[in-house]
């Protein structure tokens, strides 16, 4: 399976109630490894910039309002099928639909508070990646020649 590596943002509603612990060792326990990170907190700019393509749906005022509320943990998450395997262990966007042992089944409140954000194919992991990283920034464990 290619190494790949993918976006992962530790929502605002995660970090105030202090489990980016416990949530990047869900991570780390299945095999991912932190490349790159950092705590930030979005401007409002900068969250509509990054959720863009729902910028029609009804939800996006406060997907923005939310996710430029508080602080965020930005990670480039490596590993085998990391895209995929990322979006697994994060379960469903509706928490109610998120399967057991999953991050949102554990620490999502709703459909909208649900604790992490996660690259869902090769070509938006790659622009997510860029859109908070340099490469400099992303400390890789295999050779550049090994990545999907
Ligand atoms: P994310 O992009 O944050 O990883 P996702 O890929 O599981 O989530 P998307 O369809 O990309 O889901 O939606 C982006 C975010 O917008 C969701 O995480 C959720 O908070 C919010 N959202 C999506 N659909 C709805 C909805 N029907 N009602 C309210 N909020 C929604
Ligand atoms: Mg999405």
């Amino acid at each position: 399976m290619p190494i790949e590596r993918t976006l992962s943002i530790i929502k605002p509603d995660a970090v105030a109630k202090n489990h980016v612990g416990e949530i990047v060792s869900y991570f780390e326990k299945s095999g991912l490894r932190v490349a790159a990170m950092k705590m930030m907190r979005l401007s409002k700019a900068q969250a509509e910039q990054f959720y863009a393509v729902h910028k029609e749906r009804p939800f996006f005022p406060n997907l923005v309002s939310f996710m430029s509320s508080g602080p965020v943990v930005v990670q480039v998450l490596e590993g085998e099928n990391a895209i995929a395997l990322n979006r697994q262990i994060m379960g469903a966007t509706n928490p109610k639909d998120a399967a057991a042992g999953t991050i949102r089944a554990k620490f999502a409140e709703s459909i909208d508070h649900n604790a992490v954000h996660g690259s869902d194919s090769p070509e938006t992991a790659k622009q997510e990646i860029a859109f908070f990283f340099k490469p400099e920034d992303i400390l890789s464990y295999v050779p550049e020649n090994e990545l999907a």
